[in-house]
């Protein structure tokens, strides 16, 4: 049996109610996800940053050992030059080698200046790498206490969110794709989510506009979906309080 435009409309507004439940789960979850989205992109910066600072250490340590191979060959150098002054003929021939002597002996203080500041390089770069697993750690142990909370909130609301998607579910196949897809368009382009609404006391029931009499004696023959001419909301029906009924 084909779908009436007047069963569409019940289907609408049974879906409307549906999302709007759906809706207030979500709420309740507040800015949790949001959260534990952060907190999971902080880590992963975190992590980079230890990474980084880890390498830069291992960097340092290949200079610390090339500068203290550097003076091993200095001192070596010394040394034999210690050694060929030993056998020198003359004064000149001992000036010339002191002079070389002097010279291996000042580019072994030099480099173990080098040695010194790559040594306090080293320790700085290890505390900042401390200081990074610290905030590792913190932000875990936070990840972690939201990641908690939130799968309590969403326990708690578990079997509620099933049964509402299973009634989504059921409502739904009563709006063609068509219809379904300019609910969805029009929920997400409205500040309060409300797509489908009723006329309330001559007033579209999203946006409170004025809708005229003629419009609203289409809209309760159900013939054709109708929209609010100010707000594009879906108008599924009028309204009559009790009194009037
Ligand atoms: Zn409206």
């Amino acid at each position: 049996m084909e779908n009436t435009i007047e069963k569409k409309l019940d289907a609408l507004l049974g879906l409307q109610a549906i999302d709007c439940e759906l809706d207030e789960i979500v709420q309740a979850r507040g800015v949790l996800p949001d959260e534990v989205l952060d907190l999971k992109n902080e880590l992963i910066s975190l992590q980079t940053r230890s990474q980084a600072i880890q390498e830069e250490i291992t960097h340092t340590e290949q200079e610390l050992a090339s500068h203290r191979v550097n003076i091993k060959d200095l001192e070596a150098t010394v040394e034999k030059y210690e050694e060929q002054q030993m056998e020198v003929r003359n004064n000149r021939e001992y000036d010339a080698i002191t002079k070389e002597i002097d010279l291996q002996k000042l580019e072994i203080q030099l480099t173990e200046k080098k040695v010194k500041s790559t040594h306090e390089r080293i320790a700085s770069q290890k505390t900042a790498l401390e200081q990074c697993k610290v905030s590792i750690d913190n932000q875990q142990q936070a990840l972690a206490d939201k990641q908690k909370a939130l799968q309590v909130l969403v326990g708690e609301s578990k079997g509620e969110e099933q049964r509402l998607h299973e009634q989504r579910r059921e409502v739904t196949q009563c709006i063609d794709a068509q219809l379904l897809a300019s609910y969805e368009r029009i929920r997400k382009n409205v500040r309060n989510k409300l797509a489908v609404v009723v006329v309330k006391r001559d007033s579209c029931g999203g946006c409170f506009n004025q809708v005229p009499p003629q419009k609203q004696a289409d809209i309760k023959e159900k013939k054709n979906i109708i929209v609010c001419e100010h707000c594009g909301r879906i108008l599924a029906d009028v309204f009559v309080p009790l009194e009037e009924a």
